[in-house]
């Protein structure tokens, strides 16, 4: 069975990926959407998971600095090696 929209100013029958109306132009697009409660909480799911993102993120760039910092006060990275090699 194919769910077919029907216009509501006209009564026109139209395809359910219909935006507006072919017989009078009404836009027909805001009808039946998700439950708002859904929308919204999909909105602070999507936001507490970049928060998430964002932690994680600034835990593996502060964890990197600190390795990084620690290996060039230790002298395994040489940035002198890196300036020879460019001039070569
Ligand atoms: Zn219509």
């Amino acid at each position: 069975m194919i769910m077919k929209k029907l216009c509501p100013n006209c009564g026109t029958q139209l395809d359910n990926d219909a935006v507006f109306c072919t017989s009078c132009g009404t836009n027909i697009n805001n009808g039946p959407k998700l439950p708002h409660f859904i929308t919204s909480l999909n909105k602070r799911m999507n936001i507490t998971a970049i928060l998430i993102g964002f932690a994680v993120l600034g835990v593996f760039i502060f964890i990197f600095s600190m390795l990084f910092s620690f290996l060039v006060a230790n002298g395994f990275i040489n940035f002198s090696v890196f300036r020879l090699n460019n001039h070569n």
